[in-house]
């Protein structure tokens, strides 16, 4: 976006290029630190080189000098961009064609075969009105699970930044190996590593991955230092699945002909049974995670796992909602994602934060906040994002707010602001 476009512009000399701008505000907000009023954030060529109340930044600096830019944004906030930390951009083909059942499986069901049905042209076309839609409501970081790599160049090709996780689905030997060597040969058509998207592993969930393959994967080089992401504790029927067995999935496995005779229960909660694979850590995601006992959330708290909350796609399934006070009274890293549009309305952090705020109104707005900015930016292992801090090289948006005097500022952002007219400060 020009930069007269983002607010009056000060110092008028055209050329050259700035290399030092100043956006000013009636609010920062940095994340990681009280919101400032009356602020300014300094940017270097991309790097934020400072932040802090205006009069103290003009103290310091002469914004007016050559190679230097000041501008104005005027009555709003700014605050780094926010952070979708789980979707699925090859789901979006599907958005209004499977509408959430009774019965979580039988959506599942319904899913997989509405997918098959999808031709590779929607596929793409879903991907890349999606990444239109995260960017124009303020999103810069995503984390996107995928089967097939069809999100991978779309995504490189944007302004997006993130991960994308190759999703490991395999519960019998067959379709282990199987799903193995597709990872490998998506790994090996693709730089795992270019223009900001990088690649990581996932597990689908503790029913369609066996104890087997979660071994595979730990041991595979994508997943070391890599960020790990995995569906945990979602439906009531994954956690009766993993105590004693169940018909449901059982019958679903069978149909997919992924079903291993031999498995036998392992007795424990979903979060119990990934502590027993290994699987939990420092740099696992785990996505919903409703299903939890208090003994389980002592498992994510020790393991430091992050946990990502989706509680439109789950009001959507009826699966329930997550004990998320008890996550934050833990001191659980907890961040959010919007899931994928076969399970949500649309991919806007703002709606899901909104919407976490109305069902869980005694979690602060700047709590809310930080899951949908620097929460969600450690869980995917981009460090350089998620808060205005010296250093960092995150996109940062200007959100418009009038009236904001006397009030709590991350109340009226959420509230007043919405994300209504969200201007990208590149
Ligand atoms: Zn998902």
């Amino acid at each position: 976006m020009p930069y007269s476009e983002m607010g009056k512009k000060i110092d008028d000399s055209p050329e050259p290029i700035p290399q030092r701008t100043f956006h000013k505000a009636t609010h920062i907000l940095p994340i990681s630190s009280p919101p400032i009023y009356d602020g300014i954030v300094v940017l270097e060529n991309g790097t934020i080189i400072d932040v802090g109340p205006s009069e103290f930044i003009l103290q310091t600096y002469n914004p007016v000098q050559e190679h230097s830019l000041l501008v104005e944004h005027g009555e709003g906030v700014i605050l780094p961009c926010l952070v979708n930390a789980h979707t699925h951009l090859e789901l979006s083909c599907l958005s209004g064609k499977v509408s959430p059942k009774a019965d979580f499986f039988s959506w599942i069901k319904e899913l997989i075969q509405a997918r098959q049905r999808c031709s590779q042209e929607e596929v793409e076309k879903g991907i890349l009105s999606s990444i239109k839609e995260l960017l124009k409501e303020g999103t810069g970081l995503v984390g996107d699970v995928s089967n097939t790599g069809s999100s991978i160049l779309p995504l490189r090709k944007s302004n997006l930044i993130g991960r994308v996780f190759i999703e490991a689905i395999g519960f019998c030997h067959q379709k282990e190996r199987e799903n193995q060597k597709f990872i490998e040969s998506i790994v090996a058509h693709t730089p795992f590593e270019e223009k900001d998207i990088t690649l990581s592993l996932a597990a689908h969930a503790p029913y369609t991955v066996s104890s087997r393959y979660f071994q595979i994967l730990h041991n595979s080089f994508m997943y070391k230092d890599n960020p790990f992401s995995i569906h945990l504790a979602e439906s009531p029927e994954e956690a009766i699945f993993l105590s004693q067995g169940s018909e449901k999935i059982t019958s679903l496995l069978m149909e997919r002909d992924a079903w291993d005779p031999d498995w036998v229960p392992p007795r424990k909660t979903p979060v119990a049974y990934l502590f027993q694979q290994g699987i939990l850590g420092s740099r696992t995601i785990c996505v919903h995670v409703v299903q939890v006992s208090d003994e389980d959330i002592d498992i994510l708290m020790r393991t430091k796992s992050h946990v990502c909350l989706c509680p439109r796609s789950n009001h959507n399934l009826g699966v329930g909602l997550a004990p998320v006070e008890k996550f934050l009274q833990k001191g659980i890293s907890v961040c959010l994602g919007t899931d994928s549009l076969n399970s949500n309305t649309d991919l806007s952090m703002w709606q899901e934060m909104m919407y976490l705020k109305k069902i869980v109104p005694s979690i602060s707005s700047a709590q809310i906040l930080k899951m949908a900015t620097l929460s969600g930016a450690m869980a995917l292992g981009k460090t350089d994002f998620g808060s205005i801090e010296v250093g960092k090289h995150t996109p940062l948006l200007f959100v418009p707010l009038i009236n904001t005097c006397g009030k709590d500022i991350e109340d009226a952002l959420l509230f007043e602001g919405q994300g209504r007219g969200v201007q990208w400060i590149l």
